[in-house]
C-alpha cells in the first residue's frame, strides 16, 4: 500500500503535486478540461490542509521553440483558477528565481502552476530523461511530493520519480481511485470477459498474454480483428491488417479455442468514409475491394450476450469507426448493455473511453480509467514507476 496525500500533515508546508492537465487544445481553447476537473479533490485537500500548493504538469510534447509557444501551460493556469474560484499564480519557467520568489512570497492557501515540465526537454529531455539534477531542484522547492498524475505514471520522469526520490511522498486522490478500480482486475472475479477493439494487434498483445488465462471470453472486435479473421484464413478484402501479428493471433485462436470470441457479420463499405455506402455481410462475404469498419446485427447479439453473464468486464479500443456516426453502432450497442449488466464494468485505455464519451456512456458504467498507456501498463501487469517510487505504508 502507498502513502496518499490524507497520511500527511499538510499544515504550513510546501507541497508539490504533479498532476496530469494534458488538455487538448485547439485554436487556443481547451476543449475537454476534464483531466483539470479531476484533479481538484486533490488541489482543494492541499489548499484546505493550509498548505503552499505548488503544481507540476506536462503538456504536449516539447522538441522546438515553436512547440513550447503551442504548449504554454498558463491557459490551464487560468481554467483551473475559474474551477477553484481562486487565483492560481503562474510562473512561465521551470526553474529560477522567479519561481523560487514565487513560492517564497505565497501564502498558506495559496496555489501556483509551474511551466510545462516539458520545457526542459528542449536541451538534453532533462525531464523525461528524468535528470537527477533537475528531480534534485523541483524537489528543493518543496516540503512533500504527491503524485496524483495517472496519465504518465507509467514513464520515470524527473516530475515524478525524480522528485518522489527526495521528498516524502504519497499519491493523491485520482491516482488512488484508479489503482483501487484497476485492482479489480489483479484476481477478478468469474465469469471475467474481456472485450478488445481498436486498431492494431500490436498494442495489445501484452494485454491479451496477461489476460487470457484469467478470461472466461475474449470478445474481439473493431479493427484488430480482422488481423484474426485472417488468421483464420478468412478473405478480409481491404480491412485494416497488422501483418507482423498475424501468427500471433493464429496461436492465441489455437491455444485458446473457447474463449477467443470473433464477428460473425460486419459492416464493409469500399472507402474509408462516413458517407459510403455500406452492407451487412457474413465475414465469409467480405469482397476483395470491401473493408469492415464495424459490426454487425448478429455479432453485437452474440457479444451482448456473453456480457449478460458477465461478473467482471475489462474493455480497450472501439468495436469499429466509432468516429463516423454509420459505423459507430457495434460499439454504442454493447456500450449499453455493459452499462445495464450486473457486472463491474471497466474502460480502459484511450480511444473506448473518448468513444463511451461521446456516446453518453462513461458514467453509467463502474470506471473509465483516465490512464491510456498506464492502464494498459497496469493491465499487462508492469509496475508502474510513478507509483513504485512513492513511499509505502508502514
Ligand atoms: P486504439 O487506439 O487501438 O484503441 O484504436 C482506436 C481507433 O481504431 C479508432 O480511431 C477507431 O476508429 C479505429 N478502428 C476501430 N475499428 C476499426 C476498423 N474496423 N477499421 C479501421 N479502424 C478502426
Amino acid at each position: 500500500m502507498k502513502k496518499t496525500i490524507r497520511d500527511f500533515d499538510l499544515k504550513n508546508k510546501k507541497v508539490l503535486i504533479r498532476c496530469d492537465f494534458n488538455v487538448p487544445i485547439k485554436d487556443g481553447k481547451i476543449i475537454d478540461d476534464n483531466r483539470i476537473v479531476t484533479s481538484i479533490p486533490t488541489i482543494k485537500h492541499a489548499i484546505d490542509g493550509g498548505s503552499k500548493v505548488i503544481l507540476f504538469s506536462h503538456l504536449g510534447r516539447v522538441k522546438t521553440e515553436e512547440d513550447k509557444n503551442k504548449n504554454d501551460l498558463s491557459i490551464v493556469a487560468k481554467r483551473l483558477g475559474e474551477l477553484l474560484n481562486k487565483e492560481v499564480l503562474f510562473v512561465p519557467e521551470t526553474r529560477g528565481e522567479l519561481l523560487e520568489t514565487t513560492i517564497d512570497n505565497m501564502s498558506y492557501g495559496d496555489v501556483v502552476l509551474i511551466q510545462n515540465t516539458r520545457y526542459e526537454d528542449l536541451e538534453g529531455k532533462k525531464e523525461s530523461g528524468n535528470d537527477e539534477e533537475l528531480g534534485k531542484y523541483w524537489a528543493s522547492l518543496g516540503d512533500i511530493f504527491i503524485n496524483d498524475a495517472f496519465g504518465t505514471a507509467h514513464r520515470a520522469h524527473a516530475s515524478n520519480v525524480g522528485i518522489a526520490t527526495y521528498l516524502p511522498s504519497g499519491i493523491g486522490f485520482l491516482i488512488e481511485k484508479e489503482l483501487k478500480e484497476l485492482s479489480l482486475l489483479d484476481n477478478p472475479e468469474n465469469p471475467f470477459i474481456v472485450v478488445l477493439g481498436g486498431s492494431k494487434v500490436k498494442d495489445k498483445i501484452n494485454v491479451i498474454k496477461n489476460l487470457v488465462n484469467k478470461a472466461d471470453k475474449i470478445l474481439i472486435g473493431g479493427g484488430m480483428s480482422y488481423t484474426f479473421l485472417k488468421a483464420k484464413g478468412v478473405n478480409i478484402g481491404t480491412s485494416i491488417l497488422d501483418e507482423e501479428n498475424i501468427d500471433f493471433a493464429k496461436s492465441i485462436i489455437e491455444d485458446y479455442p473457447d474463449k477467443i470470441v470473433l464477428p460473425i457479420d460486419v459492416k464493409v463499405t469500399k472507402e474509408f468514409l462516413n458517407e459510403a455506402p455500406y452492407r451487412v455481410v457474413n465475414v465469409t462475404n467480405i469482397l476483395d475491394d470491401e473493408m469492415g469498419l464495424d459490426l454487425g446485427d448478429e455479432t453485437i447479439k452474440c457479444f451482448n450476450s456473453i456480457l449478460e453473464t458477465a461478473k467482471v468486464v475489462f474493455w480497450n479500443g472501439p468495436l469499429g469507426v466509432y468516429e463516423f456516426s454509420n459505423f459507430a453502432e457495434g460499439t454504442k450497442k454493447v456500450l449499453e448493455k455493459a452499462s445495464v449488466i450486473p457486472a463491474k464494468v471497466i474502460l480502459g485505455g484511450g480511444d473506448i473511453v473518448a468513444a463511451s464519451t461521446e456516446l453518453g456512456y462513461k458514467d453509467k458504467v463502474t470506471h473509465a480509467s483516465t490512464g491510456g498507456g498506464a492502464t494498459l501498463e497496469y493491465i499487462e501487469g508492469k509496475q508502474l514507476p510513478g507509483i513504485v517510487a512513492i513511499d509505502d505504508l508502514v
